[in-house]
């Protein structure tokens, strides 16, 4: 099902997914993390597994529909090796070529909305608190408010085997969230794992994964000073009917609005 198409990798993402490798940013290490851009009505172009972030280039990424995979991930009897033959597009170099096993995160996040970039990694100061006993509720409150500019509300999906379980609960737990709010987060926190970051530019996927480091940082900071004392939400709710507030998030995190 997935296919080699350098072609349709374009230079935006490939700088996108150099610049969020940067070892100085700490979000990835060797093959961890990936990113997907929106190609066509169905198709995304997605990082392929055991390829380092860092090193980026147009043939380290595969194109892959996202309504078969979206019809896999929806039916109860898929297994994680129909999921992998799915992922696979042959041979290059007499080595074999796979779309990442996490490539479902970014088909699940199509299955609601036409994001053009999505990122995925797993930054060490996120993962810290994800791995913690507060991971659930660490980012539910704001803290500071220029992390709900970029962030805005942002959903906490449990751990689950990256692959077709993964897979499943996040789209779950992704739909119940558009349900409620009627959009898609610009964050999604996975539980002992990392962040997705979902945006229309490459620009925004890039600020909202620096911004979650960064108020990951502030939570850290303030737990070591004594806790954290987060900004109420019946306080901060108003804002997402403000217009100047939706333009700042447009701008900054690529947010619909
Ligand atoms: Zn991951």
């Amino acid at each position: 099902m997935a296919r080699f198409a350098p072609e349709l990798v374009g230079e935006e993402l490939v700088a996108l997914t150099r610049r969020l490798g940067d070892p100085a940013q700490d979000l990835v290490i060797l093959a961890e993390g990936n990113t997907s851009e929106r190609v066509g009505d169905d198709t995304i172009v997605v990082k392929t597994s055991g390829s380092s972030m860092k090193d980026a280039a147009a043939d380290h990424f595969v194109a892959v529909e996202v309504s078969p995979l979206l019809e896999l991930l929806r039916d109860p009897s898929s297994s994680q090796d129909a999921l992998t033959a799915a992922l696979s597009a042959g041979e290059r170099n007499g080595r074999p070529v796979r779309a990442s096993i996490e490539t479902l995160i970014h088909v699940a996040v199509r299955a609601f909305e036409p994001a053009r970039y999505v990122a995925h990694t797993h930054p060490t100061a996120v993962v810290s608190l994800l791995a913690s006993t507060r991971a659930e509720d660490a980012f539910t409150e704001a803290v500071y408010s220029d992390e709900l500019v970029v962030l805005g509300r942002s959903l906490f999906v449990p751990y689950a085997q990256p692959g077709i379980d993964l897979g499943r609960v996040f789209l779950e737990r992704l739909g119940a969230h558009v349900e409620e709010f009627g959009e898609v987060p610009s964050l999604i926190l996975l539980g002992n794992h990392g962040i997705v970051a979902t945006s229309g530019s490459a620009e925004g996927a890039e600020a909202i994964s620096l911004m979650a480091v960064k108020s990951a940082r502030v939570r850290l900071g303030a737990i070591q000073a004594g806790g954290v004392a987060g900004l109420d939400a019946a306080s901060t709710a108003h804002y997402f009917d403000r217009a100047d507030f939706r333009e700042r998030r447009a701008a900054l995190a690529g947010a619909d609005g």
